[in-house]
């Protein structure tokens, strides 16, 4: 046999290898039953998450802008639960590495996912596009947010920066409402422009919940 042949031999028996090996256990080469399973169903090693899943698959919910933050917080819970590392501390070395890296993919994801304006961006990803650096927006705007800086600043009384806060919020939602619309009517140039504009409101939000913290008020 010629070293050319022995080379394409070895090249097909590897590529095959790696075909089956997309949805068998890399523990006990079984197959896996669903791509989406966390454990083998065999020899119950944790399997590494499919590749190409996007953070929706990851958590597992549905991919949407209106996602139910109760659902997705009660998914994260359950993922950490099952991937907590001290529970692959007397596993195999293999098993270790994975669920770490699988509990930071997981933290991760449900991160960008909880936040509307951080999820909003991520689905622009997904869709190839991104919000630029330096968003346009027009200095009546930028007046308004400035003042509302300014406001949450010289709030002193908890009645005050709570108002501010349920104000902010109340913003917040409607924002959510008309980006969740723009992404079902598939406008991205829409999705980008209202997500320059929930920056800011996010921005303040942040500034108001330090204000909150600060000033000690329990909710
Ligand atoms: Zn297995």
């Amino acid at each position: 046999m010629s070293v050319r042949s022995l080379f394409l031999n070895q090249f097909r028996k590897q590529s095959l290898f790696r075909q089956i090996r997309l949805a068998s256990c890399w523990s006990c080469g079984k197959d896996v039953q669903a791509s989406s399973a966390l454990f083998c169903g065999s020899c119950n090693a944790l399997q590494q998450p499919a590749k190409g899943d996007n953070y929706f698959k990851i958590m597992g919910v549905m991919e949407s802008y209106d996602l139910d933050e109760t659902e997705l917080a009660k998914k994260y819970k359950e993922l950490q639960k099952y991937l907590h590392p001290d529970k692959f501390a007397n596993r195999q070395q293999k098993e270790q590495e994975i669920s770490e890296k699988y509990s930071s993919l997981v933290n991760e994801a449900y991160k960008t996912l909880l936040e509307p304006l951080t999820r909003g961006i991520y689905m622009l990803r997904l869709r190839g596009k991104d919000i630029p650096e330096k968003t346009e927006v027009d200095q009546e705007f930028l007046m308004k947010i400035m003042e509302k800086n300014e406001e949450v600043e010289n709030a002193e009384t908890e009645k005050e920066i709570m108002d501010l806060n349920e104000e902010n919020k109340a913003q917040i939602k409607s924002l959510q409402k008309q980006v969740s619309k723009a992404f079902f009517d598939g406008d991205m140039q829409k999705v980008i422009k209202l997500l320059g504009v929930l920056k800011y409101y996010t921005s303040i939000d942040a500034q108001i919940q330090a204000s909150i913290r600060s000033k000690g008020i329990i909710r």
